[in-house]
Order: structure tokens, then sequence, then C-alpha cells
């Protein structure tokens, strides 16, 4: 039997650049990962079926779902022979802007590679992640990187200064194709900083990196559901050193370099959210 951990990301910037013939946006954004994990096992089967036991009811549990995909990606590729079983344990929010689904998907590739003793590296297991979904391939490697393309083109970055992570989020749910539909990229709009926010990182300069993030979708997401300003606006105010909304929304995370000061922003979240978390960015 193997044990994967599958840990949520948080998109420190995030910029659209333009629409592809593809229909795809050019992507240009840096993730890291947060110490939030779905948890998966993964075990041989003597039949051939793929069998995903998951026990939350808006997680599809046959081919719609990332990890069945991966898992089927695998057998097929590999041609192996005997199915498996994956149980997934959710503890990442749902349609979040977290990178959940992606994120099992990675820790499946992770996971059949050493079940079935493939011995593949990272980098080909994210090229395989590429096929399924963009999210994947950053997924895979459990790090900070900056992303392009589709968000498959991965630059690889240094642990970010480490911090206090409070992950607030709202009871409504986001589709990321309709965030999508309807950004405007004619619209003028704040520089994002992804370059600035790069060098920080490198720099282990914390300062610079919070007064770098952005998010190119946070004015689409928050123009749907004003909560997400409100939620900002409750962290700022308790004394988050920044907060931003993650991926297409509608999570909003805060920074905090201290650990008081992580602790008084979930307190002033109590009224206006109830699903907070307060982790550790992993990087
Ligand atoms: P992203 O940040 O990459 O946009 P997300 O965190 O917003 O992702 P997910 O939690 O991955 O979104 O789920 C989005 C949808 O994908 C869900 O509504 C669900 O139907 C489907 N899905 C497929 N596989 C999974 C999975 N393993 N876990 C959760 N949802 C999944």
């Amino acid at each position: 039997m193997i044990f994967e951990t599958a840990p949520a990301k948080i998109n420190l910037t995030l910029d659209t650049l333009y629409k592809r013939e593809d229909g795809y946006h050019e992507v240009e954004m840096i993730m890291t990962t947060v110490d939030l994990n779905d948890r998966l096992t993964l075990e041989k089967r003597t039949d051939k079926k793929i069998v995903l036991k998951v026990e939350n009811r808006y997680v599809p549990n046959d081919h719609r779902n990332l990890a069945y995909k991966a898992a089927k990606l695998m057998i097929d590729k590999y041609d192996i022979k005997t199915g498996v079983t994956i149980t997934l344990d959710k503890k990442i929010p749902i349609a979040a802007g977290l990178a959940g689904g992606s994120s099992d998907a990675a820790a499946t590739f992770r996971g059949m590679n050493r079940l079935y003793d493939l011995n593949l590296s990272l980098e080909t297991l994210s090229e395989h992640a590429a096929e399924i979904g963009s999210d994947i391939s950053f997924c895979i490697f459990k790090d900070t990187a900056l992303c392009t393309g589709r968000g498959e083109k991965l630059e690889h970055l240094p642990k970010p200064p480490a911090c206090w992570v409070i992950l607030a989020k709202p009871d409504i749910s986001v589709s990321t194709q309709e965030v999508y539909q309807s950004l405007d990229l004619s619209v003028p709009h704040a520089t994002i900083q992804t370059a600035t926010c790069k060098q920080a990182i490198i720099d282990g300069d914390y300062t610079a990196m919070i007064n770098a993030l952005g998010n190119r979708l946070e004015t689409v997401t928050i123009e749907m559901h004003p909560i997400i300003q409100t939620l900002k606006e409750t962290m700022l105010k308790a004394g988050a050193d920044n907060a931003m909304m993650s991926g297409s929304g509608p999570t909003v995370f805060g920074l905090a370099s201290k650990e008081r000061q992580a602790k008084s922003v979930v307190n002033a979240l109590k009224g206006c959210c109830k699903e907070v978390y307060m982790v550790r960015m992993l990087g």
C-alpha cells in the first residue's frame, strides 16, 4: 500500500496575458504549496478496475475525478496489467481555487510511479500530467514555481520566506470557466508584479513578496461575489500583512509573519466565514 499527501496551492500572483487560439488564456503566475492536505492511499488490485473511494458528495468517484484520470493514463501508457484502489480523504475545500483536484491527480501520478516501480522522474510525471489538466504539472513537485503557458510550463523557485497562511473559503462555488469567460482583457487594470514577486522569493525578502501579490481574476470574481472583498478587508483590518484571492476563487488567503497575528485574523473571520484554516506555507 502506498500513501501520498496532496497539498493545496495558493497563487502569489496570477496574470492573464492573452487568449490563445486553442481557447486557453496564456497565464503567468507564481504558485506555492501550503500545509493543508488531502490524503491518498493506493493499493494494487487483482482485477483490472480503477476503484476510487471518496466520502464526499461533491466529489465524483468515477472517470470524472482527476485522480481516476491520472491512474487511467498511467495504466494505459505503461501497459499496467492490474487495476488500483485509490482511497481519497478530502481535506482541501472543493472548487475553491486551491487546486484540490489537481493535487489529488498529481499525488496519484506519484503514487502509481511508486506502486508499480516505474522509476519515472518527476519531470516525466509532470509531462504526463499536462495531458489531463493545466495545474497538475505544478502539483507534481509540491514546491514553488513560476508557471506559464496554460500553467504547465514551470520554472522552479526557492521556498518562499516562512509565514502563516490563513485561508477563508466562503460558502459559494465559483466556476473557473465562468470567471475566465467574464474576464475582459481590454479593461485597464493594476499591473501584476510577477517579476518583482519572483525576485523577492529568490532574495528571501518577505516584505517585498507580500507587497507584490496580485491576481488578475480577483476583480472579476469579486464583481460576482462581493463577500470576497469583505473577507480581504476583514483580514487586513485584523492585522494580516496582505490578503488576496487564490486562483479563480473564491478562497481568500491572508499572510502573516507572526503566529499571534495569524490567530487574530482567524478570530476576526469567525463571524463572516465558516470555513477557515490557519496553516504554514510549505513551498
Ligand atoms: P483550481 O484551483 O485548479 O481551479 P479548484 O480548487 O477550484 O481547482 P477542485 O476542488 O479541483 O477545484 O474541483 C473542481 C471540480 O472538479 C469539482 O467540483 C469536482 O466536480 C471536480 N473534481 C474532479 N476531481 C476532483 C477531486 N479529486 N477532488 C475534488 N474535485 C474534483
